[in-house]
């Protein structure tokens, strides 16, 4: 055998080799962006009424440094009724893989209920209203439902199994001042605390002698106001779950991952007490009636 075709067997040899083995590269980084690269929606076990949705988002942070806020569901129904449909809540922002339950409304229940539901396809979407970045997942209208009723883990459990870091009950990044009743601004004075013991507002406490059992520093002063009864407390969108109310009341107010809910029957008797944890809301969203 010549030389000549020595040198070329090992030439085409080594060619081979280096295609195969780009080749092989290409598949194992491919294959690592694919299945450990790619965002990831989970759906998790929702521990609320039918209308939340419970969900964990997996992404790569550092390579996609997004803030994530909004999560919709569409219902692409051709042949059934409503033939489309959307459901949408916006969060608090989310800069690291999370999870959440959040309330998408009674339209979800409606969505699920759609007629034909088993044609219909379903698409989640995960996004960044201030990045404009999205991702969107679709599947099946009968496996969204499997996934939703067979869903397991809880948020909480899911943030533990994935050592997620959570915000939930980080604290404000503001000071919350501790405080009882908030005073108008006493003109010339300028803000002053509404309590007993000011003369400023001495005469809104004059003749009420009911003791309370409001807890926390404004507690000896409060026992001077007359309680009262609220028919109905609430919170509006806006929670930054800074823990302030549940601190106050925590037989009415429970912090979750993203926001305040009211305990189902929670006491309503000690108004005081509701109205402390509302003038403690350093975002103004705790809402209540009194009682009539
Ligand atoms: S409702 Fe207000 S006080 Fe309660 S956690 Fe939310 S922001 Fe804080």
């Amino acid at each position: 055998m010549s030389t000549s075709l020595i040198a070329m067997g090992v030439a085409i040899f080594m060619v081979i080799n280096l295609v195969v083995g780009l080749a092989v590269l290409s598949l194992l980084f491919g294959t690592f962006e694919t299945f450990f690269g790619k965002p990831k929606l989970s759906i998790l076990r929702s521990t609320k009424s039918g209308n939340y949705f419970a969900f964990g988002f997996k992404w790569n942070s550092a390579k996609e440094p997004v803030s994530i806020d909004t999560i919709r569901i569409r219902l692409f129904n051709p042949f059934g009724s409503p033939t489309q449909a959307e459901v949408i809540n916006k969060f608090e922002a989310k800069k690291n893989s999370f999870a959440v339950e959040v309330d998408m409304g009674p339209g979800l229940i409606d969505l699920l209920g759609a007629k034909n539901f088993e044609f219909a396809n379903i698409q989640v979407e995960v996004a960044s209203s201030k990045d404009g970045l999205s991702w969107q997942f679709d599947m099946k209208g009968p496996k969204f439902k499997k996934l939703v009723s067979e869903a397991h883990l809880t948020v909480d459990q899911f943030i533990g199994d994935h050592k997620l870091d959570t915000v939930k009950k980080s604290k404000p990044p503001i000071d919350i001042p501790i405080r009882s009743f908030i005073a108008d601004t006493v003109p010339g004075k300028g803000p002053q605390l509404a309590i007993a013991t000011n003369p400023a507002f001495a005469s809104l406490f004059a003749g009420s002698a009911a003791p309370t059992t409001t807890g926390g520093a404004g507690g000896a002063t409060a026992a001077a106001a007359e309680n009262f009864a609220v028919s109905k407390v609430w919170i509006e969108p806006g929670c930054i779950v800074c823990n302030a109310c549940e601190d106050i009341y925590k037989d009415v107010f429970e912090v979750l991952a993203d926001t305040c809910i009211i305990r189902p029957n929670a006491p309503l008797d000690d108004g005081l007490r509701i109205q402390e944890a509302a003038e403690a809301c350093p975002v103004e969203v705790i809402k209540f009636t009194k009682a009539s």
